[in-house]
């Protein structure tokens, strides 16, 4: 039995659609003396439990669900929902090519403010929300019974954090042993290696796995650029469709060290390929003026669009790009564009690849589309947590 709280008569009906979020002006009746970040059971107006759940004035959003009816949220729960979780990513990732994939994604896994990344025997966390914050210990304990890993590695290092009213950031070991400085993960029969503690989200964009893979078929013999390269996902991957030479751009030079790791690691020669820790645009200026063309270029920019009213300036940025990386195309060329915005939606990118296109004066068609994988769900019932868009696209 935990506190109740009431809602207003009528504002149960999202949650009988089961989606996850209370707004605070859907609230009727608070009992005195709650604290933020408590668990608690929500109520309609004639006093019925419809959703269990966490509370929190300080978010817009005051009340995130873990079920629709009344439950216990304790490690029993976690283990449950840790060991179905792992049952449907094993239903669809072929764990012998591949041993990193995520375990939770928060809302869309029915646990709000939990991301579990899991590579190898290694797990990362994080918590985004006071409410989750606060269950942190039994977390571990659940991941610890379910997973057996050899370490759990906190990556609480997000702003996001604040807008809930905590203060800290915290990273650091939670269980186990400290991961190596260099983890080596396998990714659809390719070896990557990963710096957990220190490198970029939890490690690696594990929301691309698929959309790498779907690269692989269409670069063999060509040169191939790629925008946004991180630690070299995407040009691996080429490397391994038989791509003739690919170039690495990031303005992140640590990125571009562990990319030449992740070359050699794969026996392919960090020499025969192209390298610049540089800012994406400038980048584009200089080939323009050199007259450089590519047969194949991949842009996976960050999200340009981190909120509404950056939604006009962001989309600008993400066709101004576009368009700049449409003109450095050979004929016969293909962009292989990606944004993982969540206030994109689908339709506002087709038109950022139209717009594009029209300023680089070509007529596109999509060869191919994709989306985030199964361990990223699209949860139908959560249609916030759809963010990633991936098109391959050529002149027509
Ligand atoms: N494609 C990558 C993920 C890209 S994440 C993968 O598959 O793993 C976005 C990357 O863009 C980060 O590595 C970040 O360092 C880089 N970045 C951000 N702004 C940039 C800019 N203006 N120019 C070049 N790189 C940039």
């Amino acid at each position: 039995m935990y506190p109740r709280i009431q809602l207003h008569s009528g504002r149960e009906k999202s949650l009988y659609f089961r989606h996850p979020w209370v707004f605070s002006r859907a609230i009727a009746k608070v009992p005195k003396g709650i604290q933020n970040g408590s668990l608690v059971n929500v109520v309609d107006a004639s006093d019925k439990i419809v959703g269990t759940g966490y509370y929190n004035t300080r978010s817009q959003i005051a009340l995130r669900l873990f079920s629709f009816e009344e439950m216990i949220v304790d490690e029993a729960f976690f283990v449950k929902k840790f060991k179905e979780k792992l049952a449907f990513r094993k239903r669809f990732l072929d764990l012998k090519t591949t041993d990193s994939f995520r375990l939770i994604f928060s809302e869309s896994d029915g646990i709000p403010g939990l991301i579990v990344d899991i590579y190898g025997d290694f797990v990362v966390i994080q918590i985004h929300t006071f409410g989750m914050d606060n269950l942190r210990s039994i977390v571990v304990n659940a991941l610890v019974k379910v997973l057996k890993p050899e370490g759990i590695f906190e990556r609480s290092d997000l702003e996001v954090r604040k807008k809930d009213g905590l203060p800290t950031m915290p990273t650091g070991v939670l269980f186990g042993k400290e991961p190596p400085k260099e983890h080596e993960i396998l990714e659809n029969g390719l070896k990557y290696v990963i710096d957990i503690a220190h490198g970029q989200k939890t490690g690696f964009f594990l929301d691309q796995r698929e959309n790498r893979l779907a690269l692989r078929k269409y670069v063999s013999g060509k040169n191939v650029l790629n925008l946004f390269s991180y630690s070299g996902g995407f040009s691996v991957s080429a490397l391994k469709g038989k791509a003739k030479q690919v170039t690495s751009v990031d303005i992140s030079s640590q990125a571009l060290e562990l990319a030449k790791k992740n070359f050699t690691l794969n026996g392919f020669d960090p020499k025969d390929h192209v390298f610049a820790a540089k800012d994406v645009f400038d980048f584009l200026e200089d080939m323009a003026q050199k007259g450089q063309k590519y047969d194949v270029i991949v842009v996976d920019p960050p999200a340009f669009v981190k909120n509404l009213d950056s939604l006009n300036h962001g989309t600008n940025a993400y066709i101004k790009l576009n368009a700049k990386a449409l003109s450095l195309l050979n004929e016969d060329g293909i962009l292989v564009s990606s944004s993982c915005s969540s206030h994109v939606s689908q339709e506002i990118f087709r038109t950022i690849l139209f717009k594009s296109g029209l300023q680089a004066k070509q007529e596109l068609v999509i060869v191919e589309q994709k989306n985030q994988p199964a361990d990223h769900p699209l949860a139908i019932n959560f249609p916030e947590g759809e963010y990633l868009k991936f098109a391959v696209c050529s002149a027509k």
